[in-house]
């Protein structure tokens, strides 16, 4: 098989999976001309964007937080003209129960001017879409690599937020990669522009999801509830079999993780030896009713976010609506477990689980570990881009944050899919 050849002609897409990268793919390739086609297989649009609504009120289940370095999700929204206003202060609560505001010395100590050396000689493209640029360079498991450079106050300032936003605990396995991405998206190490009127983290009026719902509304052929039953790649285009029917197209974008679609996808052994080596965390949203805990803030709980050896029990909650004992509760685990361990830390904190709404789990973070890393898994992925007519975004290209994923996606389109009668790469403008 062949690498797509460059048309100045429309081409046809298919898109599979209607999240944020999926999503922005398909915007960026109709704005060029092109003819796409998105296949989602639940009822609604959004991903791990889902919000729903309890007595009147929005909660967001998963990604809604926008810092100073959403750059391109500020220009979306705006575009579309989608309500944004100031989130919840964050406040990390000790395990007495009180309420401290986050460690910052590692801004003070000299720890961030040993950072900003060690970025501009190790690894100066960290800043960009996506992460193989800076793959090898930060390979390492996180906690030796912290210890290397010495680095600790760094996990002390970013390590809570870090490990109650699901992307696991330091003393885990995973590469230092991932903390670092994590660490320079909240935008604390670089001053950055204000965005969209607010000088803090921001996010959408009414539910994260609103912003989904109209950038799909926009698209012309978005296809929910529907299945993908197999894809079939050939010299002469791509043909995605549905429960619904066959979707012909010149071109596959995977925007799901490549471990979920494979048992679908004529893959090839490259493909399946790179999806074998993915890893997720499971990581789940309680959205319940609970009283007597601390309100009107993002809480991440200092017990049980230094060590795997509290996986299970909740990580963080966020209060989000005052006169309301709602609140989204976070935790790693086992999907039985998470109730049970939740009671039991909200009696801790000396409150009252009440109300379950829901719970919802979620595979996070698809990422490689640091010997693939090393190996150079996430240059191997690039270089498939574009094989057998299939494009991959998503969070294991571009990392598990929003802006990550659009940027990534965005810029792909851009590269791969000149805007059709011009043979010009799309602007994006
Ligand atoms: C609890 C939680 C909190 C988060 N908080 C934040 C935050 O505050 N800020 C932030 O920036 N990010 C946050 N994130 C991360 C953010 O939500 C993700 O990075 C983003 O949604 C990734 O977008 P995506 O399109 O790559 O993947 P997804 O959002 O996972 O979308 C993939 C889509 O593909 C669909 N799909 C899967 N398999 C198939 C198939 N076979 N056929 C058809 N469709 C399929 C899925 O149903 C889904 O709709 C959070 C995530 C979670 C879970």
């Amino acid at each position: 098989m062949q690498e797509l050849r460059t048309s100045t002609g429309p081409q046809a897409v298919a898109v599979v999976g209607a999240g944020p990268s999926g999503l922005a793919v398909a915007r960026e390739l109709e704005r060029a001309g092109h003819r796409v086609t998105v296949l989602e297989e639940r009822d609604t649009v959004a991903g791990k964007c889902q919000s729903v609504h309890v007595d009147g009120h929005a909660y967001d289940l998963g990604g809604h937080i926008c810092t100073n370095r959403y750059e391109r999700l500020a220009r979306l929204l705006n575009e579309l003209d989608v309500e944004t206003e100031r989130t919840s202060r964050y406040r990390v609560l000790d395990s007495a129960g009180r309420a401290l505001r986050q460690s910052m010395a590692f801004l003070r100590d000299g720890g961030l001017e040993r950072y900003r050396a060690l970025r501009e000689r190790e690894f100066p493209r960290i800043g960009e879409p996506g992460l193989a640029h800076s793959a090898r360079a930060l390979a390492a498991p996180v906690a030796d690599w912290l210890a290397e450079h010495g680095l600790r106050s760094m996990a002390e300032s970013f390590g809570t937020g870090y490990t109650a936003a699901g992307y696991g605990h330091l003393d885990d396995d995973i590469p230092a990669l991932y903390f670092v991405k994590y660490a320079e998206m909240t935008g604390l190490l670089d001053s950055g522009p204000e965005l969209l009127g607010h000088p803090g983290d921001f996010t959408v009026v009414g539910g994260f999801a609103t912003l989904w719902r109209r950038v799909a509304e926009e698209l012309k052929d978005v296809r929910c509830g529907v299945r993908v039953t197999s894809v079939e790649r050939r010299e002469d285009g791509v043909r995605v079999h549905t429960d619904s029917g066959p979707v012909e197209a010149d071109a596959v974008v995977l925007a799901v993780a490549p471990d979920r679609i494979l048992p679908v996808l004529d893959a090839t052994d490259e493909e399946r030896d790179l999806a074998a080596r993915i890893r997720s965390n499971a990581y789940h949203t309680t959205l319940a009713a609970a009283s007597g805990l601390a309100e009107d803030a993002f809480y991440f709980l200092a017990a049980h976010t230094t060590s795997r050896e509290t996986a299970g029990h909740c990580v963080s909650y966020h209060h989000r609506y005052p006169g309301s004992d709602v609140r989204t509760f976070y935790s790693y685990g086992r999907p039985d477990g998470v109730i049970p361990m939740l009671r039991e830390d909200v009696t801790a904190l000396g409150g009252r689980l009440e109300e379950v709404h829901l719970r919802r789990e979620w595979a996070f973070m698809p990422h490689f570990g640091s010997a693939d890393l090393r190996d150079g898994a996430l240059d191997r992925l690039d270089a498939l881009q574009g094989r057998h007519r299939t494009y991959y975004v998503g969070g294991l290209p571009a990392f598990e944050l929003v802006e990550c994923a659009v940027a990534h996606a965005q810029d792909l389109a851009r590269r791969h899919f000149p805007a059709a009668g011009t043979g010009e790469p799309s602007t994006g403008t």
